[in-house]
């Protein structure tokens, strides 16, 4: 890959979008840096989940259209991180079952074949199986009429895709310094207790922690946190070879023989870390979809926050008012799938190139205000891409 001579960069956060944007800078030719308050993984990417799957194929947009496009291109991107890097993300194109539980959902999901069948490339489909068909690891009970199953899904476990992101940035000459906190950020420049570093730019990635740092640039940020839940089992038989996603939960397979269960979705909480009897619910209902988990040990419970924008899209482009500062954020309940998109936009976004992702992710998309504390004064605030 060749370097293209640019400037340093700083990255705040090494989570999925903050290590994605860093990988992308690297690949372009920044000296990038990526500054992290406690550890890889220490926000919502640290967890255990991994699935990579599209919306539903009803009601097209340019958002599942760009969904569409990170999950085709998913093989490529993280086979080359391997590539890279040397180390493997744990993914792998699984596909997906979706039990139907209701005579009117299968009808309805049979539609959404069509719509697939229009909108998705041939080698994927849709397709509604009937109940009599079912593999053995979906239990006929969770199923009555059948599941769809899609062959887009992927999966990859979370924890080895941002080691694997470490390496392939530190491959291409990129640093994760840990145990770094941003205590604020302005144009050309972090503060650290008690240093400040210079800098040509910066990418706010920090997850939940993003909106603290962007708030004298953006006031109202912030956004919702939505905490949520999940476990790692070790099932005593075979797991199954394909995801499943029913009764509002996943249950993923990994390479190694465990299996993700995730997750639940609250929006109140008191302790962000905490796991309780939400999570035995959910556990016992992944059991009564998947024969396999039943009587399978428990090896983690685990919890954390998606960082969420104002609205349920990403939130990436230049911090308004500030010039060279850029935010990655609002990955919410996606936030694997679509970093690598995230990373790539973010990369052009900071080259002057246009980003190629709608304005509704941009900060005036998401009704962010430049504070006029923010600006020079007759400065336009930046906004969009490039
Ligand atoms: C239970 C659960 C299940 C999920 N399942 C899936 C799934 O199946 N598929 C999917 O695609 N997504 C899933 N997600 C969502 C996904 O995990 C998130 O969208 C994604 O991890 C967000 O990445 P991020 O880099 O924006 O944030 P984070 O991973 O939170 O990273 C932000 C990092 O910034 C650091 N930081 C914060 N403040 C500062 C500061 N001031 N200075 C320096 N560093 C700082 C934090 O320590 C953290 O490491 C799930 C999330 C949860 C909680």
């Amino acid at each position: 890959m060749e370097k293209g001579g640019r400037g340093d960069i700083i990255v705040i956060g090494a989570g999925a979008l903050g290590l994605a944007s860093a990988l992308a800078l690297a690949r372009d030719g920044w000296q990038v840096e990526v500054l992290e308050a406690a550890g890889v993984g220490a926000g919502a990417s640290g967890g255990l989940v991994g699935a990579l799957s599209p919306h539903i194929p009803r009601g097209w947009s340019d958002k599942k259209q760009l969904q569409l496009d990170a999950l085709i291109g998913a093989d490529a991107y993280w086979r080359e991180v391997e590539t890279l890097g040397g180390l493997a993300p744990g993914y792998a194109r699984t596909g997906r079952w979706m039990p139907l539980t209701a005579p009117e959902a299968a009808a309805r999901m049979a539609a959404d074949g069509a719509e697939a069948r229009r909108h998705w490339p041939a080698d994927f489909t849709w397709e509604v199986v009937p109940a009599a068909m079912l593999p053995a690891w979906v239990d006929p009970e969770a199923a009555p009429w059948g599941a769809v199953h899609e062959t887009l899904s992927a999966r990859l476990h979370p924890r080895r895709a941002l080691a694997a992101l470490v390496a392939a940035l530190e491959a291409l000459g990129g640093r994760v310094r840990c145990g770094t906190e941003v205590r604020a950020v302005r144009p050309g420049c972090v503060d650290l207790a008690g240093a400040h570093l210079s800098t040509e730019a910066i990418v706010i990635a920090a997850g939940t922690g993003g909106a603290g740092l962007v708030a004298p640039a953006m006031p109202g940020s912030a956004g919702l946190g939505v905490k949520g839940q999940a476990a790692l089992l070790r099932p005593a038989g075979p797991p199954p070879p394909a995801m499943i996603y029913g009764d509002g939960l996943y249950v993923v397979p990994h390479d190694d023989g465990s299996v993700a269960v995730g997750s639940t979705s609250e929006k109140a909480f008191s302790d962000p870390a905490a796991t309780d009897s939400q999570l035995d619910d959910l556990i016992a209902r992944a059991a009564r979809l998947c024969p396999p988990l039943r009587g399978a040990a428990v090896l983690e419970r685990w919890a954390g926050v998606r960082p969420r924008a104002p609205k349920a899209d990403p939130l990436v482009g230049p911090v308004p008012g500030w010039p060279g500062v850029f935010v990655a954020n609002g990955g919410f309940r996606t936030g694997f799938g679509f970093a690598p998109l995230i990373g790539a936009a973010i990369a052009d976004l900071a080259a002057g190139r246009p980003s190629g992702l709608p304005a509704r992710f941009t900060p005036a998309g998401h009704g962010l205000a430049p504070s006029g504390a923010a600006l020079r004064p007759g400065a336009a605030p930046r906004n969009g891409s490039g």
